[in-house]
């Protein structure tokens, strides 16, 4: 109950009766304008508010009183206020309630003449949410000082949902209107966006999210809801194992796992019993699933938290299948009759969500969220789908039937773009799959420069799904298998079994080809969504990669094990990530003694050749080249860490991208140094960061002395090619006479070499 005694705000009845009222008020044949003044009126009344207000949001980001009970009637479509001001805009602005008890005391408080709304002291707001997106704001406000409990908060955002069918009825405002961005779909438009995963894509934009239009909200009786949504879910959840059974087979394990874990959140019980106490407040089934669904993107609004928002994302993606198992649709309604080639826009999607669609016609996905490590990427990845996320403003740019070009390449997408761009476009597709088509029919031949020089080529590769990319590029090896990427799709810490199963598929796949496995390098931007750490100022730069193992050894210890187990009669390659001091370097080499150690007393079966290399990443490790080339086998320099440290640039900071150029004669001559002091040593060098895949960077890099480069899949081929039309020594005479000169332009003269040699830089 609340603290002024309303017998209607408190509890369920309460709730139950206001519903009811309403759908009084809306089954009566009124024009909206009535309908909406009639919902004022009631929701005073049942909630013993002195005010209740409705605002609408109108074009141009502006919130219009479009109804109220107890403010003046003049102020109706006369107070206007931007989203982001005064308490109701703020609601609005962050799609979140509020409730004050002190509201004119409250620093966001607008004070409006026109309305007289100076007579009232408490205030409790709530956004009108649909389909994610902000609609208006419902207010009630009270004379006195008034604590509204949550149960009433709960009761006015039951309420808003009705009030957003009525708006997005398109009587009040234009449903042009509704899209809150004026000239949407005229203009050609370029936005940013980062790749999740790889590729180039060309179509017409599907929105994901079709509207559902929901035309009972409310119901008399809550058993029978509840009967109905047991029916959706069992329904529901038989569909999802048909799905996810034709998807055995694609894919490695990684995939299967997340689609395992999506479907254990559909038996989630929590979630279950937030949809059947919506239920209970007197709403039918699937508005009851839209109103938690609606709880939860304006949760997701506030959570940082990657695992949880992940979590969340997925169960949108439920909750979306269960109002069409709700509704009588078995699936996306458009999944399965796509334009030939379909865009698919989205502020998110789950992981089973993209399994929905044809395959045959869906070229690309772009999201407004969604990150590296989302289920959906992984997913993306596996089917090889491009998709691009992080993709700001899209939703309130891009409407279905756009044209889309989606650049992988570029980290941008374009909106409507020109004829121009579009052939541009197409073109650089068609000559790109030609090229690849090229790749593929010269894997088998040697990467050997024409003067006579062999190249060792690997992949990196994180994923199971990877591996067949060493045979289909004809790569000699893994030169880098990302070991946390395992970790970071895992929903736990894999144990020992679970990391000897993927470290000896991985090794089986490879069928005797060499397998540099690098210690978990978690940390910066690689989160495990289930270690929950606390935030760091400089995460790059932190507690990360070996420090952490250092720190954990017992975390280093099983994967040692899992590794040594899983390569019992194989050759082992273990690498460090981000030695900083030989010291850290020894101490995780005792680490893997102790554990061969203890395999060999417990009788195992040994690698028969183990070999241990340390990651040149930190810049300190130059002042220690002799003692580092001394204790380690092989020395593999990681460029994109060591630029980074080197020009103090973040990797991932998109201001900074291109101001350093690794080209630049300084790195160039750090780079050259490694190389010679592994020479030295007789210590093999190789370079496993993302200049060597870069046909120009590669080549210079040839020119310093690395004869071993690790690169991402796609690459091989083009660098194959480079190699084989590249002659070497005319390359580093041309090197030696570049380094006479004073600060020379590397980039641009390595650019002219290539051209006047015939050198081939895809
Ligand atoms: C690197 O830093 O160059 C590297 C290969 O490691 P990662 O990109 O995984 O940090
Ligand atoms: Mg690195």
């Amino acid at each position: 109950m609340n603290q002024s005694g309303g017998p209607a705000g408190g509890d369920l009845t309460g709730a139950r009766l206001l519903l009811r009222r309403i759908r009084t008020v809306m089954a009566r044949n009124l024009p909206a304008q009535r309908r909406l003044d009639e919902i004022a009126r009631t929701i005073a009344g049942a909630m013993v508010a002195e005010v209740c207000s409705i605002y609408v949001l109108r074009a141009g980001e502006v919130l219009e009183l479009f109804a109220t009970e107890g403010l003046k009637a003049e102020a109706v479509h006369l107070t206007r206020l931007r989203v982001g001001e005064g308490l109701v805009g703020d609601i609005a602005s962050h799609a979140r309630p509020l409730a004050l008890a002190d509201a004119q005391h409250h620093p966001q408080f607008a004070y409006r003449p026109e309305t007289g709304e100076e007579l009232f002291q408490s205030f409790m707001g709530v956004p009108v949410l649909r389909g994610g997106r902000v609609l208006g704001v419902l207010v009630v406000q009270n004379k006195t000082r008034r604590h509204y409990t949550e149960e009433e908060v709960e009761t006015l955002e039951t309420v808003a949902m009705v009030v957003a069918e009525l708006v997005a009825g398109g009587e009040l405002v234009g449903r042009e209107e509704l899209s809150p961005v004026t000239g949407i779909g005229v203009l050609p438009e370029r936005l940013e966006a980062q790749v999740l995963a790889p590729g180039l894509a060309l179509g017409i934009a599907v929105l994901h999210q079709p509207d559902i239009t929901l035309t009972q909200l409310v119901a008399e009786d809550p058993l029978k809801e509840i009967e109905r949504l047991d029916d959706a879910m069992s329904a529901m959840k038989l569909a999802l194992d048909e799905l996810l059974e034709q998807q055995d087979g694609t894919g490695g394990g990684e995939h299967r796992e997340v689609l395992d874990t999506y479907r254990m959140l559909a038996e989630d019980r929590g979630w279950a019993n937030r949809i059947i106490e919506a239920i209970e407040t007197g709403l039918t089934a699937e508005a009851a699933v839209q109103k938690v669904q609606n709880d939860m993107r304006a949760r997701m609004r506030e959570i940082q938290d990657p695992y949880l928002r992940e979590r969340l994302a997925d169960l949108e993606d439920l909750g979306n299948r269960l109002q069409r198992h709700l509704l009588g649709q078995q699936e996306l309604p458009h999944a399965r009759d796509l334009p030939d080639a379909a865009i698919i826009v989205a502020r998110n999607m789950g992981p089973a969500e993209l399994l929905d669609y044809d395959r045959q016609r869906l070229k690309g996905v772009v999201l407004e969220e969604g990150t590296a490590s989302s289920h959906v990427a992984i997913v993306a990845r596996a089917l090889d789908v491009p998709l691009l996320g992080h993709c700001a403003g899209l939703m309130d740019k891009v409407q279905a039937g756009d044209s889309l070009v989606l650049d992988g390449d570029n980290d941008q997408v374009f909106l409507r773009p020109s004829e121009d761009i579009l052939q541009v476009f197409a073109s650089s597709m068609r000559a790109r799959a030609l090229r690849q088509e090229a790749y593929v029919a010269d894997r088998d031949l040697p990467a050997i420069t024409l003067d006579g020089v062999a190249i060792n080529l690997m992949i990196n590769a994180g994923l199971l799904i990877d591996v067949p990319q060493l045979a289909a590029t004809g790569a000699a090896g893994i030169g880098l298998f990302r070991t946390e990427v395992t970790f970071m799709v895992a929903h736990t810490f894999p144990d020992v079994a679970r990391q000897r199963e993927v470290y000896g598929r991985v090794l089986d796949g490879a069928g005797g080809r060499p397998v540099v496995f690098r210690t978990l390098d978690i940390g910066s931007d690689k989160v495990l969504p289930y270690w929950h750490r606390d935030a760091e100022e400089n995460p790059a730069m932190g507690w990360r990669a070996l420090r952490i193992s250092l720190d954990r050894p017992a975390m280093l210890r099983q994967q040692l094990r899992a590794m040594i187990r899983a390569a019992g009669g194989r050759d082992l390659h273990v690498m460090f990530p981000m030695v900083a001091l030989v010291d850290e370097f020894d101490d995780a080499k005792q680490i893997l003694d102790l554990e061969l150690q203890r395999a060999r007393d417990k009788g195992q079966e040994l690698p028969v050749g183990v070999r241990v290399g340390a990651m040149f990443e930190v810049p300190a490790l130059y002042w220690q080249m002799e003692e580092i080339f001394r204790r380690a086998d092989f020395v593999s320099v990681g460029s994109n860490d060591l630029a980074q440290f080197v020009f103090a640039a973040d990797r991932g900071n998109a201001q900074l991208q291109g101001r350093y150029d690794p080209l630049s004669p300084a790195f160039l001559r750090l780079v050259g140094d490694i190389v010679r002091a592994g020479q030295a040593c007789s210590k093999p060098v190789s370079l496993c960061g993302e200049m060597a895949g870069d046909a120009l960077e590669a080549m210079a890099l040839l020119a310093l002395g690395l004869r071993s480069l690790s690169m991402a899949p796609p690459s091989i081929g083009p660098i194959r090619a480079m190699i084989r039309s590249l002659d070497l020594g005319r390359l580093q005479a041309h090197m030696a006479a570049l380094g006479q000169q004073r600060g020379p332009d590397m980039r641009s003269s390595l650019r002219a070499f290539a051209r006047d040699h015939g050198v081939a830089l895809s």
